[in-house]
C-alpha cells in the first residue's frame, strides 16, 4: 500500500477505482518531500512503473536514498541540483535521467514536479514516466542528422558544430587546433573516366583510409562532393604536417580499383591562432588547400 501521510486534505481514503487508476497508469505519480536537514523520502508513489525498480515503496516511503542510488553516477549531480534549484526557487523541476531497474537495465526517465512550501519543508508533486524508446528513436535521428549519407563521416553541419567547441576550448584555454582540408585532384576526370558509381567509391574508401589514420578524438567530416575537412585537437603543428603528409602518401599508394596512383588529394592545413573565429581558420585551411592545388596538386601546404 502507498504510504499517503503527506496527502492534503489527508485521512479520508481515496475511493477504490481512484487507487485502482492511479495503480494502472503508465508510469508513476509521486509525492516527495525533503525535509529542512535535506532529507527526502516519497510519502505517496502509484503507478505500475512503480514496481521496476525492485524497490519497496514503503522504504521508500521512509526514504529516497534507495532511488537516488540507482541514478547513473553521471545523472546524480544534475539531479540533486535540479532539487536544490526547485527548493529554493520554488520552480517546477523539469529533467530526465537514466534509473537502474530491477533487471539491471538502465532506463531513461523523465520528471516533472511541482514544489509546494509546506511546514516540514518542501513537498513536490510529480510524476515520472520511461522514454527509453523515445531516447534511442532521438539518439538516431540525431546520428542521421550529423552524417553523411554516402561515407557515414560526419557532414558539414556537425564539423561547424564541433569546430565551434573546439575553437571556443582553445581561445579559452590556449589548446593546439589544427584543421586540415582535402580535396581530390582532378575528380572529375575520375568520374568521366570511370563512371559516378566508382567515383563514389573512391570517395567511402577514402573516407576509410582517413578514419584509419586519424585517432578517437579527431573528427573526419565530408564538407560536399569530394572534399573533406579534418579536426585534430591537440596536435603540434610539425605533428599535424607529419600526418597529413602520411595521408596523402597513404592515399596516393592505395589501389581504388583503378589502379595504383591513380587518386591523389590536395591538402591545405591550419593551425588555429588565439582569437581566430570558425570562418577565419576554414578560409586559411582553404587558402593552403589552394596553395597546394596551384602548387602542383599531390601535396601538403601549411599556412603560413
Ligand atoms: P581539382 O583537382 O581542381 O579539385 O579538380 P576536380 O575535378 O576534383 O574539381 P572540380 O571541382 O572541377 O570537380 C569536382 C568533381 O567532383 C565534380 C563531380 O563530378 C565530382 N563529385 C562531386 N560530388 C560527387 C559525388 O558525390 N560522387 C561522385 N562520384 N563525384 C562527385
Ligand atoms: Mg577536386
Ligand atoms: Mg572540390
Amino acid at each position: 500500500m502507498p504510504s499517503n501521510d503527506v496527502i492534503p486534505g489527508g485521512g479520508k481514503p481515496p475511493p477504490d477505482w481512484i487507487l485502482e487508476l492511479t495503480e494502472q497508469l503508465p508510469g508513476v505519480i509521486f509525492q516527495l518531500h525533503r525535509d529542512p536537514d535535506g532529507r527526502m523520502h516519497f510519502p505517496y508513489l502509484a503507478g505500475s512503473g512503480a514496481q521496476l525498480t525492485g524497490i519497496d515503496r514503503r522504504d521508500l516511503a521512509q526514504s529516497a536514498l534507495p532511488a537516488l542510488e540507482r541514478l547513473a553516477e553521471d545523472d546524480h549531480p544534475r539531479v540533486m541540483a535540479a532539487i536544490e534549484r526547485s527548493a529554493r526557487w520554488q520552480r517546477p523541476i523539469t529533467t530526465k535521467f537514466r534509473l537502474r531497474m530491477a533487471d539491471d537495465r538502465l532506463s531513461w526517465i523523465a520528471l516533472r514536479a511541482q514544489p509546494r512550501k509546506v511546514e516540514t519543508g518542501v513537498l513536490w508533486y510529480g510524476l515520472m514516466i520511461d522514454i527509453s524508446e523515445q531516447m534511442v528513436e532521438e539518439e538516431r535521428l540525431r546520428r542521421l542528422s550529423d552524417t553523411d549519407d554516402l561515407t557515414g563521416l560526419a557532414n558539414r553541419r556537425k564539423l561547424m558544430q564541433r569546430l565551434e567547441e573546439e575553437i571556443s576550448l582553445s581561445n579559452r584555454h590556449a589548446l593546439p587546433l589544427s584543421l586540415m582540408m582535402l580535396d581530390l585532384d582532378h575528380f572529375k576526370s575520375i568520374n568521366d573516366t570511370w563512371g559516378h558509381l566508382r567515383g563514389d567509391q573512391v570517395l567511402t574508401e577514402l573516407a576509410t583510409l582517413c578514419r584509419e589514420v586519424l585517432r578517437e578524438e579527431d573528427l573526419v567530416a565530408r564538407l560536399g562532393g569530394e572534399e573533406f575537412a579534418l579536426l585534430l585537437p591537440l596536435p603540434p603543428e610539425t605533428h599535424c604536417r607529419q600526418l597529413a603528409e602520411r595521408l596523402r602518401e597513404r592515399i596516393a599508394a592505395h589501389d581504388f580499383g583503378i589502379g595504383q596512383g591513380r587518386i591523389t588529394v590536395s591538402i591545405g592545413v591550419a593551425e588555429h591562432r588565439i582569437g581566430d573565429s570558425c570562418e577565419t581558420l576554414i578560409r586559411r585551411a582553404d587558402e593552403s588547400l589552394y596553395a597546394a592545388k596551384h602548387g602542383g596538386r599531390n601535396q601538403v601546404m601549411t599556412g603560413a
